[in-house]
């Protein structure tokens, strides 16, 4: 409907919803000037929402489930979409859009479009969230998949989308060679989807290639980039399309809330679905799909995120630089077969993760200064039973499936993480039994390594 055929009532509030907007807007162009410090510390609550706010420094949590309306045209505007409001907690929550657009700015920072976000009750919520709208079923149809993924997005598209609704899921087993990217895609392709760096196989690939290659199939690429998080890499400045974080991991090293976003650049392709799926996904995400099926964030985990996102980067930039030197203290350890880290020159992703991972605003020489993030993972000589050895004997690393914290974890995905999807699905993602994976800490790096160390000597 027009705005002139509304009645004068309701249209008061929507010219008040664009007056919100643009204000909005207007922060958002201002806080893209500044650094990627200044934008993870203050996000868009700067001096004015303060003052909004009686005078909070610190983003307020709003935990009511609904907002009140000043009247009934109030009331049908914003639930006729016709004006931004936070009707009900399931769809936005004020504290969930201080998250949302710190994210939309920290993964848009360096890129030139415009991106927008929504956050979700988990990664697994996120992955669900940033696919199924392109899953619209008009017939055969498929998915082409780095192999090399988390466990936890292995079954949803194995189990979920293969099995229970028949969606060809068409793995790539290198994601380093585009020739496979190049034969999985055909007429009835979706969407192309890959992880990088991988948990735990630590494997890359060439986003810029490959999303070259999905828009000229009118696809759009989504990226997992949980590990690198936004202070190491930025798909978006490179052609994806689409981000997805579990913010539960290295984004928040706390532990302290589970938590997920998808974050999405302006216009991307696709085959399927309204106009407005492709103008603003992240927006049609949380208008549509994710209203429906309902998978919100708690603003307690929004608030725990935003607080810990402030200091991402020099905390990225520490963690990396400890498993840096753990990586090189295993790769030369008589007791350890193979390394997998993508800051090994040795590494076979290495080339390519150089190229992409780098510590935003690190400039020294006129050069981006690599960090490859705190995950790695190694393969312990003598099999499977030498491995369990080894994560038993650990004294300060704790045995978890946990990965982001800060304090050091370490675990073997194949009885662990990686168990559920079988020898077969383990052989696909790069996962033998021996090979335990290590998020690096905080601790100092001399007394994580020599935990290991006594643990490998035992
Ligand atoms: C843990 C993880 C997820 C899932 O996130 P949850 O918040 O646990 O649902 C997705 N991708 C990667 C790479 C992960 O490590």
């Amino acid at each position: 409907m027009a705005d002139e055929q509304l009645p004068i009532g309701v249209r008061r509030y929507v010219e008040q919803g664009k007056q919100w907007l643009a204000a909005v807007q207007k922060q958002r162009e201002t806080m893209r000037a500044k650094h990627f410090d200044t934008i993870a510390v203050h996000g868009l609550y700067g001096a004015e929402g303060a003052l909004a706010n009686q005078g909070s420094i610190i983003e307020p949590a709003y935990f009511s489930s609904a907002q009140h309306f000043e009247n009934s045209d109030h009331l049908e505007a914003a639930l006729a979409y016709l004006m931004p409001a936070w009707a009900y907690s399931r769809i936005a929550n004020p504290t969930l859009h201080y998250l949302e657009e710190t994210l939309a700015l920290l993964e848009g920072y360096g890129f030139t479009g415009e991106t927008s976000a929504h956050v979700t009750a988990s990664g697994m919520a996120a992955i669900c969230m940033a696919t199924t709208p392109f899953l619209e079923d008009t017939g055969a149809m498929n998915i082409v998949v780095s192999s090399k993924c988390y466990g936890g997005t292995f079954m949803l598209f194995d189990e979920r989308f293969g099995r229970e609704r028949g969606i060809e899921v068409r793995w790539i087993r290198d994601p380093l060679d585009l020739n496979q990217w190049v034969e999985a895609i055909d007429d009835n392709t979706r969407f192309l989807f890959g992880e990088i760096p991988s948990n735990p196989a630590l494997a890359v690939f060439d986003i810029a290639a490959v999303a070259e290659l999905a828009h000229r199939f009118e696809l759009p690429l989504l990226v997992d980039s949980t590990l690198a998080t936004p202070a190491l890499t930025r798909p978006l400045c490179h052609g994806a399309d689409i981000v997805v974080h579990s913010v539960s991991k290295s984004m928040t090293s706390s532990g302290f809330a589970i938590g997920g976003a998808l974050i999405s650049r302006a216009d991307i392709p696709s085959r399927v679905g309204p106009p407005e799926l492709r103008s603003d996904f992240a927006a049609y995400v949380k208008r549509f799909p994710a209203r429906d099926f309902g998978p919100c964030m708690s603003p307690f985990n929004a608030l725990m995120a935003l607080s810990e996102l402030r200091g991402l980067r020099g905390r990225l930039d520490q963690l990396s630089s400890s498993a840096m030197g753990v990586a090189c203290i295993l790769a030369g350890h008589p007791r350890v077969e193979s390394v997998s880290y993508p800051g090994l020159e040795t590494d076979p992703g290495h080339a390519v993760a150089k190229r992409y991972m780098r510590l935003v605003d690190s400039e020294a020489d006129g050069e981006l200064q690599n960090r490859y993030g705190h995950l790695l993972s190694f393969c312990v000589a003598g099999g499977h039973q030498a491995a369990r050895q080894v994560l038993d004997r650990l004294q300060l690393i704790m045995r978890a499936t946990d990965l982001g914290r800060i304090k050091s974890i370490a675990t073997i995905p194949a009885i662990s993480t990686h168990q559920q999807q079988g020898e077969q699905g383990r052989d696909l993602a790069g996962i033998p039994d021996n090979l335990i994976r290590l998020c690096v800490g905080g601790e100092h790096p001399e007394d994580i390594i020599a935990d290991i160390e006594q643990a490998l000597v035992g």
